[in-house]
């Protein structure tokens, strides 16, 4: 096996980093996901990564399920990526003027999501989904938007309520320093329950500028659309003039080279992306109709800018990514295909233990949820045995296996998945949920 067979890891180094990580960085990391408080333990330094692959500070090689949480859906440092962000780093960092290369990638995204007419650069995920919601309430002239329990946004304000895992009061923030006046503002519904959203139009009529939503949500594990739920959301955004908005930060280029709206055939009005469209690089899009972009300044006056907007680097990463994606379309059924051996497995793996859990699965992305309820939104994700996923997941790592160090996270698969690979997960996985239980 190339996978990890000592009896422990040695994660000495990484230890040492994270003793000093802690002295100098809010809870020593710059995400908070990344420290393990979920799952117990210290995390993993990590030092180099190649296609499914990752190597830590300390040497040990683990098979990757992360894969940056999302981006590297080609796997790691990929030579056509590596290669483009060479050449462009030749050129000058940043320009902070146009450049063609913004303009290439504007017209790639367009070719790729028809949906959007017009598009705007940004660095982030969080700056996409915050710029989106600014240009849809200076349009329709409306405050309110309506975001689903479960469903994660990026850090802006108005997306801390109900986010991911977080607190499920209405209206009320789920981190200090959100204001209570901008959780006003924040609509919370259960996802997939069609009637709940419509109350809550009809008691917010008029008053509604948004709906955001992740077409296929990763942020309390992965949880797929009802059937008809996705159309009736837009059917009801289109009666009541308010903007729909696919956050397809995760699911975009990787469900299908259109995203989630492909997939499902439903059209929004404005999408925000993240992830892959950077290759690894930081960068965020929002886009849409052409009528609602051109409010976006200096064509309107919704105002919003970036120093490294359309960033040099981050546009050639982007660009070579996606060209890739946009001439291999072959490339989806396949990691359609190996994903669905990956969650079948493990859904067989756990019945012959007499566990019988829930493991969702849409394209390349799964999870495993440790409860036998279907889940279909947040309460059900939420009945899931945290402490057994703690011991599966350290059981896990310790066999060479990386998962998301977190229950309520979606897991992601990229193209150096392999068939022999997945075969050792599965023997890694019967192992780990027997010492796990
Ligand atoms: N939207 C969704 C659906 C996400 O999953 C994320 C991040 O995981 C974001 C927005 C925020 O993106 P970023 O972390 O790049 O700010």
């Amino acid at each position: 096996s190339i996978l990890n067979t000592k009896a422990a890891l040695d994660l000495s180094t990484s230890d040492q980093l994270f003793t000093r990580a802690q002295h100098h960085i809010p809870g020593g990391v710059n995400s908070p996901v990344r420290a393990f408080r979920a799952v117990g333990g210290h995390p993993v330094f990590m030092q180099s990564a190649k296609g499914a692959w990752l190597t830590d500070v300390d040497g040990n090689k683990y098979l990757d399920f992360i894969n940056s949480w999302g981006p590297m859906i080609l796997g790691h440092a990929p030579d056509i990526v590596v290669d483009a962000v060479r050449k462009a780093a030749g050129d000058s960092l940043s320009f902070g003027a146009p450049t063609r290369r913004e303009v290439e990638m504007a017209e790639l995204i367009k070719k790729m999501v028809p949906s959007i007419e017009k598009v705007r650069l940004v660095n982030s995920g969080t700056e996409a989904t915050m710029s989106a919601i600014r240009v849809a309430r200076g349009y329709t002239g409306r405050d309110k938007i309506i975001k689903f329990e479960g469903c994660y946004h990026g850090h802006g304000d108005s997306f801390l309520i109900a986010a991911g895992s977080g607190a499920l009061t209405l209206g009320a923030p789920d981190s200090p320093g959100v204001t209570q006046g901008v959780a006003l503002d924040t609509l919370t519904a259960p996802y997939n329950d069609l009637e709940a959203t419509e109350r809550l139009i009809l008691a917010n009529e008029g008053q509604v500028a948004a709906l955001i939503l992740e077409p296929v949500v990763g942020n309390m594990g992965l949880v797929a659309p009802a059937e008809g739920y996705l159309q009736g959301l837009r059917e009801l955004c289109t009666q009541h003039g308010i903007v729909l908005i696919f956050d397809e930060v995760m699911t975009g280029f990787r469900l299908a080279r259109g995203g989630a709206q492909e997939l499902f055939g439903v059209t929004p009005d404005m999408t925000t992306l993240g992830k892959i469209i950077g290759g690894g690089m930081p960068v965020g899009a929002y886009g849409g109709r052409q009528d609602i972009m051109d409010q976006v300044a200096p064509a309107g006056k919704v105002y919003q800018a970036g120093t490294l907007s359309g960033n040099p680097i981050a546009t050639a990463a982007g660009i070579a990514q996606l060209t890739y994606l946009q001439e291999h379309p072959e490339l989806y059924t396949e990691l359609d295909r190996i994903t669905a051996r990956l969650a079948d497995g493990t859904r067989q793996i756990c019945a012959d233990l007499g566990l019988n859990y829930t493991v969702n699965r849409v394209g390349s992305m799964f999870s495993v949820f440790f409860t036998d309820q279907p889940v279909r939104n947040l309460d059900e994700a939420k009945t899931s045995d945290t402490e057994a996923f703690g011991r599966y997941f350290r059981a896990m790592l310790n066999r060479g296996i990386y998962l998301a160090p977190a229950l309520y996270e979606a897991l992601f698969i990229s193209t150096s998945m392999t068939d022999e690979l997945v075969d050792q997960y599965l023997t890694a996985c019967r192992e780990s949920m027997i010492e796990a239980h």
